[in-house]
């Protein structure tokens, strides 16, 4: 099993400057969207919804669903089928997880969010009966895992990219991961 989530001179946890709140990916998520990789020059897009915890400190994504039968996909494109993406976010709340927000391939080296990108994620937001007051987007690049991961919010104001917290890094408080 290559279930082993600690990656040298990698974290989990990404900050922006504008935000108080951390997110921390958990590394069961990082393991599906690093599989979910277009590694193939005809792989199609991939995407779904993510799931979690907030607290004052942390939005924990430690939920991931997707991509689903019915879905829109092509090599440049990804739309969750709304039906699908409506059944997982209700079987997550049974759960006890928030949805947090949506995640997609790209076939890039790095993911970067296009213009079509931030339309459809504010357009989610606006959208969310859940009237979050922010959403992720978390885009994999075809480079492994965080090497081409970027991470991404929208909010009322805007959209905001995050980065990666150094190595070594410390935050005060340590989510329940059940992981270690
Ligand atoms: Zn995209």
């Amino acid at each position: 099993m290559s279930g082993t989530p600690a990656r040298q001179g990698h974290q989990d946890v990404f900050y922006a400057s504008c935000y108080r709140q951390r997110v921390k990916i958990a590394a069961t998520v990082l393991d599906y969207l690093n599989e979910s990789r277009q590694k193939w020059c005809t792989a199609r897009e991939a995407g779904g919804q993510l799931f979690g915890k907030v607290d004052a400190d942390i939005v924990l994504v430690d939920g991931v669903s997707g991509p689903y039968k019915g879905d829109t996909r092509s090599r440049y494109l990804y739309r969750s089928n709304p039906i699908a993406a409506q059944a997982a976010i209700d079987e997550f709340a049974e759960r006890g997880f928030n949805y947090l927000g949506e995640w997609h391939t790209h076939p890039e080296v790095v993911a970067e969010a296009s213009g079509a990108d931030r339309r459809t994620i504010r357009i989610s937001m606006e959208q969310s009966i859940l009237r979050l007051s922010s959403i992720l987007m978390l885009i994999q690049g075809t480079r492994a895992r965080q090497d081409g991961l970027s991470v991404y919010s929208c909010d009322g104001s805007g959209f905001t990219q995050w980065a990666e917290v150094a190595t070594g890094a410390e935050f005060s408080r340590a989510p329940e991961t059940g992981r270690d």
